[in-house]
């Protein structure tokens, strides 16, 4: 061993390491938490500027300083812990958590067959027994395992609806000049649009269901598509439901989607990336009513679940389903039941040497209990309501639809006068100038062609004061 391998592996240099980091993290958090923080956000830089900045940084290597790396980074990175970070769906990550996936990370066996994911395996399936029991579908047939993030998720899920959809085997002939396609929400996640052209199936291969008012799929409209899609010699195999939608946080009605599957054949697949977490909440469960008739669901613990990024649970209702998307008919034939071996997992995912996902989720269950995600998830759908309300109550704002389905609120400021394309314009300014001033971090959207405002609650200590503030900070804005 090399004097310089030697200190790389020291324990008593791993300690003094690992104490500074948590400590770090500790002050950090506490000053965001502050009532009274001077920190920002988001201290905005231009992305060549960083380029520079850590290349210059990088020339002082060997440089033992990591506390100043790491301070840095806080620094320039921006605050999801911080109370008026109110932008994209992913969580404000739970502190113990983090602990479990630096834990899962320093172990680092690979969760992608049993022998070197022995815990991590067991915990994941457990995991997927607890999503099954939730969704009130039988356990003992359910089966399925955790992906690296909800896009890999409906791909593996979609894979799968193809294999068992498709008589003849895509996996050994290709589509043989056949078209197939599935119906999807006009707002289904890029995933999905992504997912349907990697498996190949080409433009044809989605087709889109219009929204309704309320941004959720017009269910009254699936017949006559599939219908016309028939008429043009495509077969479709399965229908894609969001809960809840991306953009605005609308939630589809699963039970209609779902009659229609069942009376047409046809798989049933749901993007719950960002609402599954839904199933730990007894107040607001009901917008996943019908998630118990899908064949193949995808459930993001990173997005509502307060897990850092990624880890997505894929549940398929019949487990048997899933041994079919890797392989040929054949293979999962002679394979069945017992001889799956559900606990290699690698040969049902995408991944081969998969990421330690289960030990967060697992700790953070195993420390405080499912109440703690359903106190997160009504708190932040609360909010979210509220700050609905005072939108609508204000003149100078208008929402994208009346009361918001989840803790996604879009919204835009209106003037009279104000044509639409100058009120777009007026928008992306505000958006612009919230973002570059770093005080408040929001994001923005496009509806039916129009910019709007999007704000996403995803930190508890996030308050009505704030959100108050943010509408005050917005009306005051010079543009
Ligand atoms: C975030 C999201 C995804 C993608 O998940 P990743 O974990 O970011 O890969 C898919 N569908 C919906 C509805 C989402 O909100």
């Amino acid at each position: 061993m090399t004097p310089l391998l030697k200190q790389a592996y020291d324990p008593e240099k791993f300690r003094q390491q690992g104490q500074a980091l948590v400590n770090l993290f500790a002050d950090y958090l506490k000053e965001v938490q502050s009532e009274n923080t001077t920190t920002k956000v988001l201290n905005w830089n231009e992305p060549d500027v960083l380029v520079k900045k850590w290349q210059s940084d990088l020339a002082t290597a060997p440089n033992p300083d990591i506390s100043q790396f790491f301070t840095e980074v806080i620094d320039e990175m921006i605050h999801m812990h911080h109370p008026k970070y109110m932008g994209h769906q992913v969580s404000a990550v739970l502190p113990l958590a983090a602990l479990g996936d630096f834990f899962g990370a320093f172990l680092d066996t690979g969760m992608g067959i049993f022998e070197q994911g022995t815990a991590g395996v067991a915990m994941e399936k457990i995991l997927i027994q607890l999503l099954a029991k939730k969704m009130t579908i039988d356990v003992e047939k359910a089966d399925g395992f955790l992906t690296n993030g909800g896009t890999l998720g409906n791909l593996t899920a979609l894979l799968c609806a193809r294999a068992k959809m498709i008589e003849r085997e895509v996996w050994q002939h290709g589509f043989e000049g056949k078209k197939y396609a599935f119906l999807v929400s006009e707002e289904a996640h890029f995933s999905i649009n992504r997912a349907i052209r990697v498996m190949g199936m080409g433009a044809t291969g989605l087709i889109k269901v219009p929204s309704d008012k309320a941004y959720r799929m017009d269910t009254s409209q699936l017949k006559n598509i599939f219908q016309k899609a028939k008429n043009e010699g495509i077969t479709v195999i399965g229908v894609v439901g969001n809960a809840c939608s991306t953009s605005t946080g609308a939630h589809d009605d699963l039970n209609a989607i779902a009659n229609f599957c069942d009376a047409n054949n046809l798989w049933f697949h749901i993007d719950a990336a960002h609402g599954g977490g839904l199933l730990f909440s007894k107040k607001y469960r009901h917008l996943l009513t019908g998630i118990n008739r899908a064949d193949s669901v995808i459930i993001d613990f990173h997005k509502m679940l307060m897990m850092p990024t990624l880890v997505t649970g894929v549940v398929f209702k019949n487990g048997n389903d899933s041994y079919r998307t890797f392989a040929q008919k054949a293979d999962y034939l002679w394979a069945d039941s017992e001889g799956h071996e559900w606990y290699n997992l690698a040969k049902r995912t995408f991944e081969l040497t998969k990421t330690s996902m289960a030990f967060r989720v697992f700790l953070t269950l195993r420390t405080y209990g499912e109440q703690l995600f359903e106190d997160n998830l009504n708190q932040l759908y609360d909010l979210a309501k509220t700050f609905s309300d005072m939108l609508q109550t204000h003149p100078d704002f208008e929402t994208a639809v009346p009361v918001p389905d989840s803790n996604i609120v879009c919204f835009r400021v209106v003037k009279g006068g104000y044509s639409e394309l100058e009120l777009d314009e007026l928008n992306a300014q505000i958006r612009e100038k919230i973002m570059k001033e770093g005080e408040f971090f929001i994001v923005q959207t496009r509806l039916r062609g129009r910019l709007f405002l999007r704000t996403t609650f995803v930190n508890p200590i996030t308050t009505k004061k704030i959100v108050k503030d943010l509408i005050k900070k917005i009306t005051k804005l010079k543009i």
